[in-house]
């Protein structure tokens, strides 16, 4: 079964190193916009073949897989699905109904073969250099269509665990346990950026917990802003959350309330310990 990449950055860059070290029978061709990019993929040994266009990507593709930023993915969908009708198209959006939403303006009711997908895993690198063969061991990957084996067999060659998911549910749960904690650590810097008057000073003093807790601020830009804007409603919803749960732990520093406060960081603690043991 040949796959066709579209997009060689680290998502794209990791599922074909997977495919191809994990012993997928079938040729794996990339396409991406950037040549410098499409030319280091065939250098890292992440693809067998450098289309140098969609059609030449789609020729003889069983699968195309679309791993660009969530706003460039509905465009690139739709042109697919014109080039071959048979060819089963999937992605790797971090939102899901958007992509359907945007799908649906363009070709109405015509059936496209399209199997909505979300590996649930990454780093804040980007580009074909941070790719990683092992990215997906382990880690689920949320599809939202379901009877296609073919898409199924592909990432668990690359070593992920399927799961189901609709797309509304899919936004919900992701704006609050990935795109809301991007959201909080890019304000967090932002707000030490505010605070300085000598810059400086206090970036001189961060140390580990600011590290840990800003590394995925460090993400590509592009990608973010594409996800805030796509899954605007329901990152809204969890923000609402998060202000209320910012007020209940100021007002307790502002009450003094020891006992309180020292028993919501117990509990948030035990939380997260249990959280924190279940990801692999
Ligand atoms: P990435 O490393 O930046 O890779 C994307 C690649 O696609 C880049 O080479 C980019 O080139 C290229 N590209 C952009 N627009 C294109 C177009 N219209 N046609 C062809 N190629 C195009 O990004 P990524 O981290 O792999 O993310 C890709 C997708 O995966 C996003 O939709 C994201 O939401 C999703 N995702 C990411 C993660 C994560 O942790 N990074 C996890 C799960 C899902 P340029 O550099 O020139 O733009």
């Amino acid at each position: 079964m040949n796959v066709g990449i579209i997009g060689l950055g680290l998502i794209g860059g990791s599922l074909g190193l997977a495919l191809k070290q994990r012993g997928w029978e079938g040729e794996i061709k990339g396409y991406d916009a950037k040549e410098v990019h499409g030319k280091k993929a065939l250098e890292l040994g992440i693809i067998d073949n450098l289309a140098g266009s969609l059609e030449e990507l789609v020729e003889g593709a069983d699968i195309v897989v679309v791993a660009v930023p969530v706003r460039a993915i509905p465009d690139l969908i739709v042109r697919v699905s014109s080039i071959s009708r048979e060819v089963i198209i999937t992605d790797v959006g971090s939102v899901k109904s958007y992509i359907l939403k945007e799908i649906q303006k363009r070709v109405g009711n015509r059936y496209i073969k399209y199997v909505p997908g979300h590996p649930i895993a990454g780093t804040e690198k980007s580009g074909p250099g941070a790719a990683e063969a092992d990215l997906f061991e382990g880690k689920r990957v949320v599809l939202c269509q379901r009877g296609f084996r073919e898409v199924e067999e592909m990432w668990e060659t690359a070593g992920a665990i399927v799961e189901y998911l609709d797309p509304e549910t899919h936004d919900k749960i992701f704006a609050a346990v990935s795109h809301l904690p991007h959201f909080v650590a890019y304000s967090l810097v932002e707000a030490i950026v505010m605070m300085e008057e000598e810059k400086d000073a206090f970036f001189r003093f961060v140390a580990s917990g600011f590290r840990d807790f800003t590394r995925i601020a460090s993400s590509d830009p592009v990608m973010w802003r594409d996800i805030f804007l796509t899954n605007k409603k329901a990152i809204l919803q969890s923000l609402i959350f998060f202000r209320n749960a910012l007020d209940k732990l100021e007002s307790l520093i502002v009450m003094e309330d020891e006992e309180k406060l020292e028993e919501l960081l117990r509990d948030i603690k035990e939380v997260r310990d249990r959280v924190i043991k279940g990801i692999k």
